[in-house]
C-alpha cells in the first residue's frame, strides 16, 4: 500500500475536516493507523476557536501515539468548501463560518513540517483510488451524495484540479432547468434533487402524508433524524414509498453521472457517503442501470460501478497520501 506516494519522514497525519465534525489520524510509512480521534466542531466557533481546536486534536493524536511533531513527513488535511490549493487558504467554507483562513501556513508554523490543504472530496476520493475501491483505475471517478453531492476525480494518478482550487462540482449539474431551488442559487441541480437531504425532504413529505408509517415512528417529520440508517430500517421494515424515493433518486444520480461518464470515461466510478454505504446494492444497480442506458456503449463495456471501501478513513487516508 502507499507506493505511489515518496516520503521522507516516517509518520504523516492525515485530518478531514467536515463540516459539523473533524477526524484526525496518525499513520506510519506503511499507513497504519496508530492513533485517530474524531470530535464535533464546535459549532459556528469562528476560525480562531476552530483552529485551536483542531491544532489540540492534532497535538493530541500525536501524544496517545508518543510521536512528536518533528518525526512528521507532514500534515495532509481535506477542507469543506472553497479552498486556494496552491496557497492552502480557505478562501470560504460557510458550514464552518471561515473566510480567507491561511490554514496551511498557520499550521505549519505551529506544528513545522509541510502541511498539504485539500479539498474534502477529493481527499476522499484519493483516498478510494489509492488504498480502496478505485485501486488501480486509470481515471476513477468519485460521487458522494451527502447533505449534497460531491465529485472528484483521480486521472493518471493526479487530482483532476482547477486552476487554484478544486473542481468536479458534479452536484450542480443541471438536470431539470424548472426543478427544486439549489443551494446554489441555480434550480434544479442534481443535488437538489438526489443528495441525501434531498431525498430525507421527499421522505419527511411522504411520512406527513402518512405513507411511511415505519419512519414516522421512528424519526418523526424532522429532518435531522432521517438519516442513512433510519431510511435503511423503514424500506426493512415495509415503508415502500421509502425505497421507491431512494431508487428514484439514485437513477436520476445515475443519469447526471452518464454525462460525466461521457465526458471523462473513467474506468471506475467510485460511489461513497452513509447512505449509498446503507444501501450499497440499491445504489449500485440505479446508478448502474441508469448509466448504461444513458452514457455512450463505448465508455460503458468495461466501466466498473463501486461502492467505497474505506468509510470514514477514505478522507484521512487521501490527505495523508497527498504529503509528498
Ligand atoms: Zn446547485
Amino acid at each position: 500500500m502507499g507506493n505511489k506516494v515518496v516520503t521522507k519522514g516516517k509518520y504523516r497525519i492525515g485530518f478531514d475536516l467536515g463540516g459539523t465534525k473533524m477526524m484526525v489520524a496518525l499513520f506510519d510509512a506503511d499507513f497504519k493507523i496508530l492513533a485517530s480521534h474524531r470530535e464535533k466542531l464546535k459549532s459556528r466557533s469562528g476560525p480562531k476557536t476552530g483552529i485551536e481546536q483542531l491544532t489540540e486534536a492534532i497535538s493530541q493524536t500525536l501524544a496517545d501515539a508518543a510521536v512528536k511533531p518533528e518525526q512528521l513527513a507532514g500534515i495532509g488535511l481535506g477542507c469543506p468548501g472553497q479552498v486556494d490549493l496552491d496557497k492552502g487558504v480557505i478562501i470560504e467554507a460557510p458550514n464552518l463560518g471561515w473566510r480567507d483562513v491561511p490554514l496551511k501556513q498557520l499550521l505549519e508554523k505551529i506544528f513545522n513540517c509541510p502541511v498539504v490543504i485539500t479539498n474534502d472530496v477529493d481527499a476522499g476520493t484519493y483516498g478510494e483510488y489509492i488504498f480502496g475501491a478505485g485501486k488501480g483505475g486509470r481515471c476513477v471517478l468519485g460521487v458522494f451524495p451527502g447533505t449534497g453531492i460531491g465529485g472528484a476525480c483521480v486521472y493518471d494518478g493526479h487530482l483532476i484540479r482547477g486552476k487554484s482550487g478544486s473542481c468536479l462540482e458534479i452536484g450542480h449539474i443541471q438536470v431539470q432547468s424548472d426543478g427544486p431551488l439549489c443551494g446554489c442559487g441555480r434550480r434544479g441541480c442534481i443535488e437538489a434533487i438526489a443528495s441525501r437531504l434531498a431525498i430525507s425532504a421527499q421522505i419527511a413529505m411522504a411520512a406527513f402524508r402518512g405513507s411511511a408509517p415505519h419512519l414516522l415512528e421512528e424519526a418523526g417529520l424532522d429532518l435531522r433524524e432521517i438519516r442513512s440508517k433510519t431510511i435503511v430500517r423503514s424500506i426493512e421494515a415495509g415503508d415502500a414509498v421509502v425505497e421507491k424515493i431512494v431508487r428514484d433518486a439514485a437513477r436520476k444520480l445515475g443519469n447526471a453521472i452518464a454525462s460525466v461518464v461521457n465526458l471523462l470515461a473513467p474506468d471506475i466510478v467510485v460511489l461513497g457517503g452513509g447512505l449509498v454505504e446503507a444501501l450499497p446494492k440499491l445504489y449500485q444497480k440505479e446508478v448502474g442501470d441508469a448509466i448504461k442506458s444513458e452514457a455512450m456503449k463505448a465508455f460503458t463495456a468495461e466501466l466498473r460501478i463501486e461502492v467505497a471501501k474505506l468509510g470514514d478513513n477514505a478522507g484521512v487516508l487521501g490527505a495523508a497520501a497527498l504529503i509528498v
